[in-house]
């Protein structure tokens, strides 16, 4: 047993609180790592407000996490004692149906199939005070240690920056996977064209790297859509040609996009997570050949009424999870992408603070900042 410092999220609505916790050795099949480092990602932000679907408190959150392999449990032989790795939040067993489908890129033994914080022996690896902590995401990167299932490890480049390809783990190849991702036979991702129109609805984190992702496809116009003004230059500096604001204008945001583009953007996306700017969005790609996508996540129990004929007259509307990445084949070919220079997602870091300030941290991220 590794004691260690973790943040734990105690109740709904509650600061974490940086604690001592034990983290028990791993079992058959499982990984010990060290997390150096790990981005705050929203998706964090909704476990502390309640509206993450299916999280039972206390609960250690994070899920954008790079670090060392500390120890294996019995049985695993892809990782072994000071790989770099960077945990992966959707797992790939690499044998159900979905892993073996090279359209599909999550694993039927996930916990989207079966929705529980703990890990799939129904058991959890941190204790502290006595009191059994739940994992997020089977992948607790909010933690000094941390233990995850073998197939949901991606072994990394020895010469990565933990500090900065952590940002891999969730917003950057979510928001640059949701563009560019033109891996062959996966029609359900978007391949952005060269020359077509998108918007990018909430240029936070994973927003920018939608940005990045329509410029590396191409894309002749990108537009970002925040009320956060103060993203703009950021945006701008990643590719962006044009920064609106919806609250600069009377009439509603998607006239506004289909006046400026003659028709609609060819390119919706959504990286907000509220269900207005998910219809905002869908509305704003052309009414025939538009493609409009969901990333951003919906409170729990969020329920979307629209008017059909937007998808009558030949729209797409598609959701996407960690950018339509099969993540444990991609992660390390992303990071080598990472070091060859081909992206430079170290312009998403705005702030680098201990696990110590990770209030701190959200307080940053909820300010704008
Ligand atoms: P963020 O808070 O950094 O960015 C959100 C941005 O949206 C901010 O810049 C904010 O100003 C802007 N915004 C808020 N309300 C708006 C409105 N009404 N109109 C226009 N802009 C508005 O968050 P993030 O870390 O970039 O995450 C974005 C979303 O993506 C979250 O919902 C997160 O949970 C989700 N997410 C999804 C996946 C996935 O796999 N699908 C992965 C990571 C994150
Ligand atoms: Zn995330
Ligand atoms: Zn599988």
């Amino acid at each position: 047993v590794i004691r260690c410092r973790a943040a734990v999220a105690w109740a709904v609505g509650k600061p974490l609180s940086v604690e001592e916790v034990e983290v028990a050795p791993p079992k058959a099949g499982e990984v010990r790592i060290k997390i150096v480092a790990t981005g705050i990602c929203r998706t964090d932000d909704h476990i502390l407000e309640g509206c993450f679907p299916n999280v039972d408190f206390p609960v250690i959150p994070g899920h954008e996490g790079a670090g060392i392999v500390e120890s294996v449990g019995e049985g695993v032989i892809s990782v072994k004692p000071g790989d770099k790795v960077i945990p992966i939040s959707l797992p790939h067993c690499g044998e159900c149906s979905f892993c073996l489908n090279p359209e599909s890129n999550y694993c039927l033994k996930s916990h989207l199939s079966e929705p529980q914080n703990l890990l799939p022996d129904k058991t959890s690896r941190f204790t502290c005070r006595g009191k059994q902590i739940h994992h997020f995401l089977w992948v607790s990167t909010f933690a000094e240690y941390t233990v995850i299932l073998e197939c949901a490890v991606a072994k990394i480049d020895a010469a990565a920056p933990l500090d900065k390809v952590c940002l891999l783990g969730c917003g950057f190849s979510t928001g640059y996977g949701a563009a560019i991702n033109t891996a062959k036979a996966r029609p359900h991702v978007v391949q952005v064209k060269p020359g077509s129109t998108c918007a990018i609805f909430g240029v936070g984190g994973v927003g920018l790297s939608v940005v990045m992702g329509c410029k590396a496809a191409g894309a002749s116009r990108i537009i970002a859509v925040d009320i956060n003004k103060d993203k703009f230059a950021k945006a701008k500096e990643l590719g962006a040609t044009d920064c609106i604001s919806p609250q600069d204008f009377k009439k509603p945001i998607q006239e506004v996009l289909t006046e400026m583009t003659g028709h609609g953007v060819d390119y919706s996306f959504e990286v907000i997570g509220h269900a207005d700017t998910m219809t905002a969005a869908l509305a704003s790609c052309n009414m025939n050949t538009g493609v409009c996508v969901m990333v951003g996540v919906p409170a729990s129990g969020s329920v979307i009424s629209i008017d059909p004929m937007l998808l009558l007259s030949g729209r797409t509307w598609k959701g996407t999870l960690l950018g339509g990445w099969k993540m444990r084949d991609s992660i390390p070919k992303l990071v080598s992408s990472y070091l060859e220079k081909k992206f430079n997602s170290d312009l998403l870091i705005t702030h680098t603070l201990p696990i110590a300030k990770v209030n701190e941290g959200f307080e940053l991220l909820r300010a704008g900042k």
